[in-house]
Parts: C-alpha cells; sequence; structure tokens
C-alpha cells in the first residue's frame, strides 16, 4: 500500500459503500470532473484472462472452476469461492498482489498527467484492506439495501442472496461510513448524485490544499 501511495502525490479519494451502492457511478462522476479512476475490478478481469493466472487458480481451486473444456469459468469461481471462505483465502492471496502492482503503475501514469486532479479507488474491498488508510478522503456512497436490489436485479439478474452471499465477506456497512469523511446518498437520479459529487470534490481539494500549506508552514 506504501508504493501505491508513493506513486502518486495528488489527492488520493477512496469509495467504499454496499454492493450496487454505485461506486463506480460516482468513480465515473468523479471522472468528469478531471479525475483519473484505477478501477481494481477492471483490472481483475483483465488478469483473469491471463494464461498463467488462470492456470495457477485452476491449481488452487480445483475442478468446480473449470467448464467442459477445462477452461476457466469465472461464473463458476464466483459461486465457488463466496460458499467457500478458505478458497476465497487462496484467491486473494493470488491475485491481490498482482493487482496492487498495476494499481501502482497506473497510478504513476495518472500522477505523471497533468491533466488528472485527483486519483480515485474504486475498489471493492478497499477499507478491508486496509487502503483507505493511505487516501486523503474516503467518500462513503449510499443506498439501502431494498433499492440496491431492485437495481441490481435490473442490471445484473442479481437477487438478494447473491448480494448477501457477497457482503458477508465485507467490513458492515456502519463500519465503513464511521471510517469516511464524506457520504453521498446515490438513491434520486444519476443527475443528484453528480451534484453531491460536485461539492465533495471541492471540498476535498480545499481540503488537501489546506492540509499541504500547514505541513510547509510547520
Ligand atoms: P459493485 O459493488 O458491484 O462494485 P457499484 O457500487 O460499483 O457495484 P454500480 O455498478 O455503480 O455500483 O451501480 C449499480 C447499479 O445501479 C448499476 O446498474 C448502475 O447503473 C445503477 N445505478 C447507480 N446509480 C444510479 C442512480 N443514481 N440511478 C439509477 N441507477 C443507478
Amino acid at each position: 500500500l506504501h508504493a501505491l501511495r508513493s506513486a502518486c502525490a495528488k489527492p488520493l479519494i477512496g469509495l467504499v459503500g454496499g454492493i450496487g451502492s454505485g461506486k463506480s457511478t460516482v468513480a465515473e462522476c468523479f471522472a468528469k470532473l478531471g479525475c483519473g479512476v484505477i478501477d481494481a475490478d477492471a483490472i481483475n478481469r483483465e488478469l483473469l484472462t491471463d494464461r498463467s493466472v488462470q492456470s495457477e487458480i485452476i491449481a488452487a481451486c480445483g475442478e468446480a472452476v473449470v467448464d467442459t473444456a477445462g477452461k476457466l469459468d469465472t461464473a463458476r469461481l464466483a459461486e465457488h469461492v463466496f460458499e467457500n471462505a478458505p478458497q476465497l483465502r487462496r484467491l486473494t492471496d493470488l491475485l491481490h498482489p498482482r493487482i496492487l502492482r498495476r494499481m501502482v503503475d497506473l497510478a504513476k501514469r495518472l500522477d505523471a498527467d497533468e491533466k488528472i486532479a485527483a486519483v480515485v479507488l474504486d475498489v471493492p474491498l478497499l477499507a478491508e484492506v486496509g487502503m483507505h488508510g493511505i487516501c486523503d478522503a474516503v467518500v462513503f456512497v449510499h443506498v439501502d439495501l431494498p433499492q440496491r436490489i431492485r437495481r441490481l436485479e435490473a442490471s445484473r439478474g442479481w437477487d438478494a442472496a447473491a448480494i448477501s452471499k457477497r457482503e458477508k465477506f465485507q467490513f458492515p456497512l456502519d463500519m465503513k461510513r464511521k471510517m469516511s469523511d464524506h457520504t453521498v446518498d446515490n438513491s434520486q437520479s444519476l443527475q443528484a448524485c453528480a451534484q453531491q459529487i460536485g461539492r465533495v470534490f471541492t471540498d476535498i481539494l480545499t481540503t488537501v490544499r489546506h492540509r499541504k500549506e500547514g505541513e510547509r508552514m510547520a
């Protein structure tokens, strides 16, 4: 994590919230305001297409995660690990160091890009891996569970069970909310969400500027 912090002198903004609360949607709002986004899910998906990563996963998880042709089946993999905590841990141990390395590379590129004002970390387990500790600000995205279920049913065909199966491996939501500096209510329109992000972003930039000025004076 230290490598990620050192890679980027620009403000790092972490997103937390329940599954389907709209973290990626919020990340897009920040992107429109000139932020770079590091999407750990996208990095994860890309890694899963790598042949050597696939072989390591099959070796670790076995037959349960392959299709009839013997290839890694990512839907079966998700089903398998969310029913099996030790396997989820093995998968995490295998993928997380690689994801982090790619995040560091991307952070360096975004830091060097003068058009980018800040870097947003859209990382599903941000708090669980302690990444909130290296962020200049953490934003909690709030949508209540019934509405999250409605949205995820519509977009991904997930039901309440699919959500709770994943959420039980995460910190409780009120804990995530408490470790955050800002809360955004994403239960209304996308426009309402974008307006809140505009205000939060101004706040974050002001706070970071004041802190840096304070550090220079000290
Ligand atoms: P995950 O926890 O799986 O990473 P997420 O928190 O990134 O999910 P999104 O994928 O951004 O959540 O949003 C979940 C779903 O809700 C998506 O289908 C998205 O289009 C929809 N959504 C997000 N915000 C809004 C909104 N304000 N109005 C309507 N639909 C929304």
